[in-house]
């Protein structure tokens, strides 16, 4: 089958959250199971060029706002088995020569040109997909314009597959946005049931040919008035070609026995390096060696939904019960970038905890590889790679129950199965008294039971997240739009 993939991100190169890593994953699986993938992303300015060696390829021409602009198309490999194009566009805008991915008044113009140059581009080319998969408000736009008879046309059977990695951030527009792209048909479709506005998400859903979420408890929880940030009316009505399906873990590139970005190698079979790891980062951000002292870390975006708050307690909690602190995070918003700050200056020095404020690859490998435990907190999560990480790289979870985490980790305590079927510690309430519970819970268990916190570290390690049986449920979903 012959399969494109598109979206703003793709590990390692243009990487914010969980996206570029799913982007990276799925591909590589789908060309491991034979079929043909082509992935396509904007050629930013900010991408990690040291993996890429770029070729250029072809011009193209796209249409915006009553003109058409010139576009390069650039080709690269990424990690010897996927092959990345990028479209550069020469708008005087210049919407991808920004310095970061996200975060600009015009996003949606950016996206929305991105996406109709897709097509343009695809629509040139002597091969016609069989799927067009999208993901996310930022390439929603390319299931409208499917809808316009030039595309139709030359794509007549090939099919949209739109997956919501987050259905909280919607792409607001207007009408005017969407002429812009020179979309002809019913925008009355994607109006947001609570404003005057446009939606892209809305967009996705009603003309994409199958919605896909990352997971099947999210895939549950939006499908209430409560979880479904607006659209419950518009998942509501095409529940039909909706479901969940849970992401997977890279386990080529999230590999401890292989990982580049980490001093000592390191497996179920031989995890004895996994401590060298810990006081080689340490060493590396100041911290006090300590073998009676557990290391709790956190990596992600510095956002409510996160669970930020809690963040603060899990600290406390590390701070108060003997055990050390890792936070790697990034945020955006002034308010928490002014709380983070403090609290980065308030511990730069402290012997057990560090809050560091960068959006660093290779640090986050090195903090999976060295920690005990790690948190999540999380109010809503749809899918969550972080917690899937951590066991890969012996690293308990201890997560709230919602979406992928409920999907994903195991409770040592509370869940029905045996021992040997579990893998971490999960709180229901998002309030720091059972946050603090499950976090004592697993302390106790590995200052007082260390051959079972050994054994629940192993069984973790082997537990399996890959995307072997994700992909296999997307190619049923390919297969039967395909016939
Ligand atoms: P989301 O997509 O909502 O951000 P996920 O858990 O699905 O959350 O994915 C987060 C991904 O981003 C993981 O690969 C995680 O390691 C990475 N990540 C998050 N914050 C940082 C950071 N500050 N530095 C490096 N990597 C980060």
């Amino acid at each position: 089958m012959y399969i494109v993939q598109i979206a703003s991100e793709i590990a390692p190169i243009a990487k914010v959250g969980g996206l570029a890593d799913v982007m990276m994953g799925l591909s590589r699986e789908l060309i491991l199971q034979g079929h043909k993938v082509d992935i396509i992303i904007p050629k930013y300015d900010c991408l990690q060029t040291k993996y890429l060696q770029f070729t250029p390829v072809q011009t193209s021409q796209s249409y915006f706002k009553g003109s058409l602009h010139e576009n390069t198309i650039w080709s690269s490999p990424l990690n010897g088995d996927l092959q990345v194009t990028f479209i550069e566009p020469h708008h005087p805008l210049r919407f991808f020569e920004r310095g970061q991915i996200y975060g600009f008044p015009d996003d949606i113009d950016r996206f929305l040109y991105f996406s109709r140059a897709c097509l343009e581009y695809l629509a040139g080319l002597k091969e016609t997909p069989d799927i067009i998969q999208i993901h996310d408000w930022e390439t929603a736009a390319i299931a409208l314009l499917m809808q316009d008879t030039r595309f139709k046309e030359r794509f007549p059977k090939t099919k949209i597959v739109f997956t919501i990695h987050n259905l909280e951030y919607q792409g607001r527009c207007s009408a005017f946005n969407l002429d812009d792209i020179g979309f002809q048909g019913a925008k009355e479709k994607l109006q947001h049931p609570r404003s005057a506005d446009l939606n892209l998400m809305k967009g996705g859903i009603v003309f994409a040919d199958s919605v896909v979420t990352v997971s099947p408890t999210y895939a549950k929880e939006v499908m209430t008035e409560e979880g479904s940030s607006g659209l419950y009316e518009a998942l509501l009505q095409n529940k039909a070609k909706f479901c969940g399906i849970l992401n997977g873990l890279d386990y080529k590139y999230w590999n401890p026995a292989t990982d580049r970005f980490c001093a000592f190698a390191y497996s179920a079979q031989d995890i004895k390096p996994k401590w060298q790891n810990k006081w080689h980062l340490f060493d590396e951000l100041g911290m006090k060696r300590s073998d009676e002292k557990p290391l709790i870390a956190s990596i992600c975006r510095l956002v409510p939904q996160k669970g930020v708050h809690l963040l603060k307690y899990a600290l406390t909690h590390a701070e108060e019960n003997g055990a050390q602190f890792i936070l790697l995070g990034t945020a955006h918003d002034p308010e928490l970038i002014k709380e983070f700050n403090a609290l980065e200056e308030q511990y730069r020095f402290h012997p057990d905890i560090r809050i560091v404020l960068k959006n660093e690859e290779a640090l986050a490998h090195r903090v999976y590889a060295a920690s005990d435990m790690f948190v999540v907190p999380s109010i809503f999560e749809p899918c969550g790679l972080t917690q899937m990480i951590a066991l890969r790289y012996g690293s308990v979870p201890i997560v709230r129950r919602t979406g992928g985490l409920a999907d994903t980790v195991v409770d040592v305590d509370t869940s029905k199965k045996s021992f040997k079927e579990t893998n971490g510690f999960i709180f229901d309430a998002p309030n720091s008294e059972e946050m603090m519970a499950a976090l004592m819970r697993a302390h106790l268990m590995w200052k007082e039971k260390k051959k079972e916190w050994q054994e629940l570290v192993l069984q973790g390690m082997h537990w399996d997240y890959s995307w072997g049986k994700p992909t296999e449920m997307y190619m049923k979903i390919y297969t039967k739009l395909a016939n």
